[in-house]
């Protein structure tokens, strides 16, 4: 469920015609729903009701501070994997007691700083951070409270670049060596071991890779426990799916009560890192239709939005769904939408049946809200492009267009070039 939809034959957010935003700030832009991120959090979050939890909304997905305030504000903690999304998560107002920091190639001056502001936990991805935690720790004289990242070793049958719990992703620690990995952090001087994490995966559409994982996470608490070594919090990390196609993943209460229904009887807290199925679908790309052209083989819709923009079709040929904002005549086209990048991997979409569109026609990129503006670079010297958020009636800038200037204002010519 969403607040983009038509009346009569235009598109709108919310109660705000998207027209009349692209007039204002001109395209592309991102545009986000202030009702379907709030409807979102929401959701999520209740669906544990009853449950001692703490929902860490996932920094990556999308950090544009309004984003970041509006879920604070709903009483969201924050999953972050780099320091500057941990100054971006305190300057939005989250508590450092409610971030947890996950990644597997955490910073000295990135841990140094997470240890400063005092997070809740490290989910600690490999026996040499969890050492250099220690020794960091130490000599702010402070205890670090960590989890271990188990690798379950399950597929959680998503893209394979976004899988993250087989034993041959980068990603967490084995069962083996993290027994290992617990044994040797219950013995140093500055770690305090609070919890245990994994993260399985992305867009994933089935509640059983999670439920398998918690299944192995749970034996290994209860192992853990054997040895005098208690668990406080079990971290599930993210991964659910949503709907960009035809995918029909499970809503989240019924991914809420798999896990719940499996930890009855324990006492863990639980912690949970949900990004894409928060923001994915609250979140549109508007770009609009430079030019049409047709090849001998393929038809073209050449748009003023490109991979540098929107990267997921180019890096996991991704699907998202195209629709007019304002719809035409005539019959529909199979054309594919390309970007103005000089990639043959810039696409939006392939061989994609849409409406009938012309030079001038405004296009919604549809469920780019998540790892959508984030993840979107300066590639051929683009501008990064707006960000707006609707709230009923009326919309804000969140996040103005890049300029010119912005593009060179970090560069200098060394004096050796002359000036
Ligand atoms: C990316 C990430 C998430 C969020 O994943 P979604 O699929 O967007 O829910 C959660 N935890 C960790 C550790 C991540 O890297």
């Amino acid at each position: 469920m969403h607040h983009f939809n038509y009346r009569e034959n235009e598109l709108y957010c919310e109660d705000v015609p998207i027209r009349t935003i692209a007039e204002d700030v001109g395209t592309p832009f991102y545009l986000y729903s202030h009702a379907t991120l709030k409807r979102h959090f929401l959701i999520f979050n209740e669906a544990f009701d009853g449950v001692d939890r703490l929902v860490c909304y996932s920094a990556k997905a999308n950090t544009n501070q309004a984003v970041l305030k509006l879920f604070e504000s709903l009483g969201s903690g924050l999953d972050i994997v780099s320091g500057g999304e941990l100054y971006r998560g305190l300057k939005a107002g989250f508590s450092s007691d409610r971030i947890v920091y996950s990644g597997v190639g955490k910073r000295m001056d990135e841990i140094d700083y997470a240890l400063e502001a005092g997070i809740l936990m490290f989910n600690v991805e490999s026996l040499e951070e969890l050492h250099l935690i220690n020794e960091r720790a130490g000599l702010l004289d402070l205890k670090a409270p960590v989890a271990i990242r188990v690798n379950p070793d399950v597929d959680p049958k998503t893209h394979p670049y976004i899988s993250t719990g087989l034993e041959k992703n980068k990603f967490g620690i084995d069962r083996e060596t993290a027994i290992e990995g617990y044994k040797v952090a219950s013995r140093l001087d500055h770690i305090d071991v609070v919890g245990i994490d994994c993260h399985i995966g992305s867009q994933i559409t089935e509640a059983k890779p999670f439920i398998e994982a918690l299944e192995s996470i749970k034996r290994l608490i209860e192992e853990l426990r054997g040895m005098g070594i208690e668990i406080k919090y079990l971290d599930m990390g993210g991964g659910l799916g949503i709907t960009y196609d035809d995918e029909s993943p499970p809503h989240p209460r019924e991914y809420a009560r798999a896990i719940v229904e499996s930890l009855k009887g324990t006492h863990l807290k639980l912690i949970l890192e949900p990004g894409r199925v928060i923001v994915g679908n609250a979140g549109i790309l508007v770009t609009q239709v430079l030019f049409r052209k047709s090849g001998r083989v393929k038809e073209f819709v050449v748009a003023d939005a490109g991979m540098n923009d929107l990267m997921r079709p180019t890096l996991y040929k991704a699907f998202h769904a195209i629709e007019p904002v304002v719809r035409g005549e005539g019959d529909p086209i199979t054309a594919d939408v390309v970007g103005p990048i000089c990639e043959s991997g810039d696409f939006l979409a392939q061989d994609r049946k849409i409406r009938n569109v012309k030079k001038g026609d405004l296009l919604a990129v549809m469920s780019a809200g998540a790892y959508g503006f984030t993840m979107s670079s300066n590639y051929c010297s683009r501008p990064r492009v707006a960000e707006v958020m609707v709230k009923d009636d009326s919309y804000h800038v969140v996040r103005n267009r890049e300029s010119y200037q912005d593009l060179v204002v970090s560069e200098s010519i060394p004096p050796f070039l002359g000036d």
